[in-house]
């Protein structure tokens, strides 16, 4: 059997993210997915044009709608609408186009792809890693990478990514049409869930609906219930969403993403934003930094997948850490972060610029804290 570069275990975004950048490097790169094609993707679609920087191909051709404005609301009463400003505007893709546009840039690369093959089996034997899918089939690579998401098994068999596993309840459905969200504006709606919040996001012709709650996990989420109330102020009956409910794996804390010759990318590394559930970036981000030191690896490097993880951590966990803070307190007195938090006249700002990468978690809370200390100041003088 020919031993390939790299194995690539899950053909969403990370994956396919990886793949292409391995691929145009001219490593022998094979994804490995069980699906045969990725229309049943549970997701919103909300991405930050930030993640342009990563490829040097156009995504604007992919994208359903850009962004200019957001609609807060507080069980569909006191609104704020706010224009988004920040040098990154905020895209929404349909995944299925998103994910099919980059397998496709991967497979024009020279990548290759095993369809249907559903991983069952991993194992390194001599330094190579044979993967094994539920019809027998086989393949042998020098590295792996674990991309196949939220319900990855590998972490803990491989005893990587957090000790203990996050999971956010999520509801994510769809529209055939717009109903009366104004043109270029997303929706986020914090007072009808419990310990979270309810979004509609603009497509072309379509909505994307979607419910996150991030504490209390162990009960699924009162969907329908939301729905009825979520859904006719946006002028839609309930019956009108196709969807489904799915656990989505959260960051928790700062664990290693990489053993030797094998690396975690996008949900299975639990990289998804504790406090807003954005989990398209870091899947990219993780994805081209696993190819960069991957490359590097295979030409002999041996300490750059240590170097992987140090990245993320840098450039992702470290913002994600006071994320889960944030998202700790915020989703506890929810009423009380919407009145001093998402109100204030900056809030639209500031989202723009967590989710373009521009402002940190970690600076937002600094700010607040600095803006505490100052109150409390001149309250005592
Ligand atoms: C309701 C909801 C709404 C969301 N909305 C947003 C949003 O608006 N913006 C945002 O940034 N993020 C959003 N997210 C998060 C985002 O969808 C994920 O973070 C992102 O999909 C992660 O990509 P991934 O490639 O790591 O995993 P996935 O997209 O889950 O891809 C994993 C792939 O692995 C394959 N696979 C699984 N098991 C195997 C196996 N055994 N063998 C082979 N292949 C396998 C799957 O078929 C799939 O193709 C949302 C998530 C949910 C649940």
């Amino acid at each position: 059997m020919t031993v390939i570069d790299v194995a690539i275990i899950g053909g969403g975004a990370s994956g396919t993210c990886a793949a292409y950048h391995l691929a145009t490097k001219g490593k022998n790169v094979c994804i490995l997915e069980k699906n045969i094609s990725s229309l049943e993707r549970t997701c919103s679609g909300g991405m930050s044009a930030a993640v342009q920087n990563l490829f040097p191909f156009k995504l604007l051709p992919i994208v359903d709608e850009v962004i200019t404005n957001v609609e807060f609301s507080w069980c569909n009463t006191d609104k704020v609408v706010a224009e988004l400003s920040g040098s990154s505007p905020f895209w929404i893709v349909k995944r299925e186009k998103l994910d099919s546009f980059l397998l496709d840039q991967a497979l024009n690369s020279s990548c290759n792809l095993l369809s249907t093959f559903n991983v069952v089996d991993i194992k390194k034997i001599s330094n190579i890693w044979q993967i094994t899918a539920l019809d027998g089939r086989q393949i042998e690579a020098k590295a792996v990478v674990i991309a196949d998401g939220s319900q990855s098994p590998w972490p803990k068999t491989f005893n990587l990514g957090p000790n203990q596993q996050k999971f956010a309840s999520t509801f994510s459905g769809r529209i055939k049409r717009k109903g009366n969200l104004r043109g270029e504006t997303a929706r986020f709606e914090f007072g009808l869930v419990k310990n979270g919040f309810a979004w509609a996001f603009p497509l072309s012709n379509e909505v994307n609906i979607g419910i996150g709650t991030f504490l209390d996990n162990k009960n699924s989420i009162p969907v329908n219930e939301i729905l009825e109330s979520f859904l006719p102020d946006l002028g839609f009956d309930p019956s009108e969403v196709i969807g489904r409910e799915k656990k989505l794996r959260i960051w928790n804390g700062h664990y290693k993403l990489n053993g030797e010759g094998i690396l975690l990318i996008g949900d299975a590394a639990s990289l998804c934003d504790p406090f807003l559930a954005e989990g398209l970036r870091p899947a990219l981000i993780s994805g081209f930094e696993a190819a960069k030191n991957l490359i590097y690896w295979l030409d002999g490097e041996v300490n750059s997948l240590d170097a992987y993880t140090k990245t993320m951590q840098r450039n992702w966990g470290n913002s994600m850490a006071w994320g889960k803070r944030i998202s700790q307190v915020f989703y506890r007195f929810p009423k009380v972060g919407y009145q001093l938090g998402v109100k204030r006249r900056t809030a639209p700002k500031r989202i723009a610029q967590i989710l373009s990468g521009e402002m940190s978690y970690e600076d937002i809370a600094k700010r607040v804290i600095k803006r505490l200390l100052l109150q409390n100041q001149s309250s005592k003088s």
